[in-house]
């Protein structure tokens, strides 16, 4: 006979892990928010059916989707000492959150130092980890200070760089979003560069003492309001490139190249790894 599964609150929560160029993030795309179930998942021996998955996916995208385990796991052939089960209810976390977010909320959470395949955390844990995911879907906004900005993940970084004060907001309050957005900014289009620049795609000339690629961020557009640019406007160049964009004979029509070659960049950040 089978007994009913406990209530939510008191099913087991696992974190697994997913790969990128396995094709497990395109596939935790493709089907979130369908009834689809994705067969054969990784997952711990002692899952039980209607236990929650939280998917991280490693390459610093961080938690990404939660799922719930559709099957009771069996080992896997394709995989020694593993165990699958199958998925369903996959839901994406958007901005995924980075174990610099997780860290920061669940300090607890020792596998977030290291994480590894898989991870069944305790209930007190468990509370926390749920109501960081429940506040990131409601918001949308990652709750990550100012020194965690270097360590988030490229969409956690698209998103702060677009915050903006409200209009009520106090004048510490303006300063503070102001300062968060533009380190976002810079943050992200040093991400997106991957150590090239992004015009002549060299190699970024020298680190600098924090062992980052050294390249300079260039707006392409002229702020109308002195406030924070936007990310898609933001370019990452080699100091020659920069130079070229302001100071050379071709600088408009070179910038007017750099503007048209933004949108690819945006969307390959997005799409790829
Ligand atoms: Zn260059």
């Amino acid at each position: 006979m089978r007994s009913r599964p406990p209530p939510p609150h008191e099913r087991e929560l696992h974190i697994v892990l997913a790969g990128v160029a396995n094709g497990d993030k395109k596939w935790l795309q493709r089907v979130a928010g369908r009834s689809k179930s994705v067969h054969s998942w990784v997952a711990p021996k002692s899952a039980s059916v209607g236990d929650e998955v939280v998917i991280y996916v490693v390459g610093g995208h961080g938690l990404f989707a939660t799922a719930r385990i559709k099957s009771r796991p069996k080992p896997r052939t394709d995989w020694e000492n593993r165990h699958g089960a199958d998925l369903e209810s996959v839901r994406l976390i958007e901005p995924p959150i980075s174990l610099a977010a997780l860290r920061r909320r669940v300090p607890d959470l020792k596998w977030a130092n290291y994480p590894r395949s898989i991870t069944t955390p305790s209930h007190k844990i468990v509370e926390q980890i749920r109501a960081l995911i429940g506040k990131r879907r409601e918001t949308g906004i990652p709750d990550i200070e100012d020194e965690d900005i270097p360590s988030a993940n490229i969409d956690e970084l698209w998103t702060l760089a677009l915050l903006r004060a409200t209009s009520s907001a106090t004048k510490k309050e303006r300063v503070r979003v102001y300062r968060v957005a533009s380190t976002a900014i810079r943050n992200y289009v040093l991400h997106r560069a991957k150590g090239h620049c992004e015009a002549c795609e060299a190699a970024a000339p020298f680190r600098t003492p924090d062992g980052e690629p050294f390249l300079e961020t260039h707006h392409t557009t002229r702020l109308a309001d002195d406030g924070p640019d936007h990310p898609a406007k933001v370019i990452g160049l080699c100091p020659n490139c920069h130079r070229r964009a302001h100071l050379s004979k071709d600088a408009k029509s070179f910038n007017a190249s750099l503007i048209r070659k933004l949108p690819r960049l945006v969307l390959a950040a997005k799409n790829t790894d």
